[in-house]
């Protein structure tokens, strides 16, 4: 599981989170919605042990890690979570195959067999020899979920994983993603300011400036959304 409590930051004189505490479970998928600058990235940032919170602790499956060493962290960070940014981050001179064996090689291990498997899960099955460059966009992010699933981790952090696709294609690969973490035991964090692909969550959480937010609150934070407000 995830586990963060009461975790703040600020940059300058900004306040941009709040004490803000959460958990997810394997298995379980939270939406995270609020409007632009809430707080969204830099929560899953600080979650993910990308940067160090001014104050509170993370926990990633039942380890304090906010205050383990750089490298401690990013060893543990490869079983722990997977990571799905809106950019696929993808590595162009590595063919498919070969970027989903980057967490193994971390990990020192031949994942080779699991990379197979993943890469016909998400639909690109036989392509493992080409490179990201001659796939779509949604076929980089189905490999950017790919890769994340590679160690089986705990819970997917996903920043608006995507945004950079159209409706229609966003929703196949939301769905994609989260059928695939639940099959895998993982958990998911979901970034998006799409209400469509909120309602897949088990539950959503209502970030506004910096602090979640529910009932009226969370409703009024829906509204900030809307295209009319
Ligand atoms: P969006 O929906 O637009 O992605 P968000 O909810 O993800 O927004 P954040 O990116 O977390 O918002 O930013 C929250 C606030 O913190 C913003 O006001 C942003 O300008 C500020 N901020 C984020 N990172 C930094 C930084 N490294 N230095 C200074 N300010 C920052
Ligand atoms: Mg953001």
């Amino acid at each position: 599981a995830l586990h963060a409590v009461k975790i703040s930051q600020r940059f300058g004189e900004t306040q941009v989170l709040h004490e803000v505490s959460l958990e997810v479970a394997r298995g379980e998928v939270v939406a995270v919605m609020g409007p632009s600058g809430s707080g969204k990235s830099t929560l899953l940032h600080l979650l993910g042990g990308l940067g160090q919170p001014q104050s509170g602790e993370v926990y990633w499956e039942g380890v304090r890690v906010d205050s383990l060493s750089v490298e401690a962290r990013a060893k543990r960070r490869v079983r722990a979570l997977g990571l799905v940014f809106q950019h696929h981050y993808l590595l162009p001179d590595l063919s498919l195959l070969d970027n989903l064996r980057v967490p193994g090689m971390i990990l020192g291990e031949d994942l080779t067999g699991r990379a197979e498997e993943l890469l016909r899960q998400v639909g690109l099955g036989g392509r493992g020899q080409v490179y990201p460059e001659v796939l779509s966009g949604g076929e980089r992010q189905r490999l950017a979920v790919a890769r994340a699933l590679m160690a089986r981790p705990a819970v997917l952090l996903a920043d608006e994983p995507t945004g950079s696709l159209d409706r229609a294609n966003a929703a196949k690969v939301a769905q994609l993603m989260i059928d695939l973490a639940r099959e895998n035991a993982s958990g998911v964090l979901l970034v998006t300011h799409d209400e469509h692909l909120a309602a897949l969550a088990d539950r959503q959480i209502h970030l506004l400036d910096g602090r979640v937010v529910t009932g009226a609150e969370a409703a009024g934070a829906a509204l900030l959304l809307a295209p009319s407000a």
